[in-house]
This record gives C-alpha cells, sequence and structure tokens, in this order.
C-alpha cells in the first residue's frame, strides 16, 4: 500500500489557493476567461486526443516530429509525462474495476479514485515493460521524464501573452496577472478536474450501451467539457478506437480533431468504425 505524499498533497493545495486567492485579488474579466477556456480546451484536446487515444491506444500513426510535438503539448496539461498516464491508463482497462485498477471507484472508493490516487508516493509511475512500444523513442522518454518543462513553458507563454495584452491592446480590458491567473492556474485546475470526473463518474452512473466486463457508463451531459471523452462506455468497449462517440448525435469532438490532422497529413492510419467489427483490443 502506498504512502501519501506530502508533496503531492501540498502541490495541489497550493495550486488551488493559488487560484483562489488569484481570482479574488485580480478579479476577471471577459478576455481572462476566454482565454482560459481555450486554453482549457486545447489542453484538454491534447489530453484527450493525445495522451489517450495516441500514447495509450494508438489508434493512429504519426511522425516522429509529430509524436514529440504531441507529447509536449500534453505535458502542458501539467498530467506528467505521457508514458507515466499511458501506464496508468493503460492499467485501467487491463484490471478494469479489480485491483490493479488505479482509480476504480468501486475498489478504492469515490475521493481516492477520484484524487487519492494521485497525492500518493511515486502515483503515476512509469512502466516500460507496458509501453514497451515507445521504448525506442529517446526523445518521448526525455520529455515524460522532464515533463515540468511543459507546464513551465506554458506559464510563460501566459506571462509573455499577458504582458502584450495588458501593453498593446488595452481596450480588452485585462491585466497581465488576470491572465495568468485564470489562463495559467484556473484552466490547468479545470483540465484537471474533467479528467478525474471521467474517471470516477463515468465508473459509477450513465448509460450503458455495451455489456463490458467493467462498470463503465456514457454520460452525455460531460460532453461540453469532455470533449467526447465522457462516451466511456462506448470506450471500453472498442478501446483502439479512434472515436469515442458512435451514434451520429454522440458528438465527439477530439475525434473531429483527429480527423482534422488527418485531413492536412499530420497523422494517419486512423483507425475507424471500419475495424469495429473485426476487434477489441485493450491497447
Ligand atoms: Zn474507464
Ligand atoms: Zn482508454
Amino acid at each position: 500500500m502506498k504512502e501519501y505524499s506530502l508533496k503531492h498533497c501540498l502541490r495541489i493545495l497550493t495550486m488551488h489557493l493559488l487560484a483562489i486567492a488569484g481570482v479574488v485579488v485580480y478579479g476577471w474579466s471577459w478576455t481572462a476567461i476566454v482565454f482560459a477556456l481555450l486554453a482549457f480546451y486545447i489542453r484538454h484536446f491534447a489530453v484527450g486526443g493525445f495522451y489517450h487515444r495516441y500514447f495509450s491506444h494508438r489508434s493512429f500513426k504519426t511522425s516522429r516530429t509529430f509524436q514529440f510535438v504531441m507529447a509536449f503539448w500534453g505535458t502542458t496539461s501539467g498530467h506528467k509525462g505521457p508514458l507515466s498516464w499511458a501506464t496508468s491508463h493503460r492499467l485501467h482497462h487491463k484490471y478494469a474495476e479489480k485491483p490493479g485498477d488505479p482509480h476504480s471507484p468501486k475498489v478504492l472508493g469515490f475521493w481516492k479514485a477520484y484524487i487519492g490516487w494521485l497525492l500518493q508516493e511515486d502515483s503515476l509511475p512509469t512502466d516500460m515493460t507496458l509501453m514497451k512500444d515507445f521504448s525506442s523513442y529517446p526523445e518521448i522518454i526525455w520529455i515524460n521524464k522532464y515533463h515540468f518543462l511543459g507546464p513551465i513553458t506554458y506559464l510563460g507563454f501566459t506571462a509573455l501573452v499577458g504582458f502584450c495584452i495588458e501593453t498593446y491592446f488595452p481596450s480588452l480590458q485585462t491585466t497581465q496577472m488576470q491572465i495568468i491567473v485564470w489562463g495559467f492556474l484556473v484552466s490547468t485546475l479545470m483540465n484537471a478536474h474533467i479528467a478525474m470526473i471521467i474517471n470516477t463518474f463515468c465508473h459509477i452512473f450513465g448509460t450503458r450501451r455495451y455489456e463490458t466486463r467493467d462498470e463503465s457508463y456514457n454520460i452525455w451531459w460531460l460532453m461540453p467539457f469532455s470533449l467526447g471523452e465522457n462516451w466511456h462506455n462506448n470506450h471500453h468497449a472498442y478501446p483502439k478506437l479512434a472515436a469515442s462517440g458512435l451514434k451520429w448525435w454522440e458528438l465527439d469532438p477530439i475525434y473531429w480533431g483527429i480527423q482534422f490532422l488527418a485531413k492536412v497529413g499530420l497523422v494517419w492510419d486512423v483507425y475507424d468504425r471500419s475495424y469495429t467489427d473485426r476487434e477489441s483490443t485493450s491497447v
């Protein structure tokens, strides 16, 4: 049984306190809120489309260069590195609702599955025996190790954008500190909580189209926040599929993004619906 880590607890607590204090002290503006939402969606797309559908499930193929871009883009979300994220996620599919599943509410209870597992020592470890398919890419192993460069770079970016907006576009009525508070702190926490909500809610309640051996559910109202990751029962039925929304009304913007990347030639061999009848694999 892993011990809780004081360092992780303090880091997550500090992020929340700084976000609350920042909003109280520096206030809000429409520009800062729009920036925060854009930053949230762009980075959530990297978690859902890249960390999840590419690094965990290999739902499409890409070049070595764009693979690194996807990895770095994902690190800006503060969800650690692509290989550690995918290690936990592959374990989640392998042991779903059984001991070994890192965030099963059925096994761990709600709060431990929501956030407690991330507060333990060595949370999100990288297991290269599970990630052999990336062992020949030293640059991915490097960014996985130095994942903190992503959030630091992104923080610098928000500071720069905030400075430029405050200095050169005063009509947008915001300040550098508002852009940092909303664009970095608030949007990063939103991204973290949406991932935690998907991990837990979608294994507790909702609707089930497929009788999978786990307790995964689709929750339609989470779509505007999770961009398609909410069709979680569909996903557990067909984990390798690039799309999670399988009916026309199951909107799946992350899949649309992957299709767009395929259209412009950055990714290819997208594992699509034509494969669903053929196999259902865990990776
Ligand atoms: Zn799941
Ligand atoms: Zn998955």
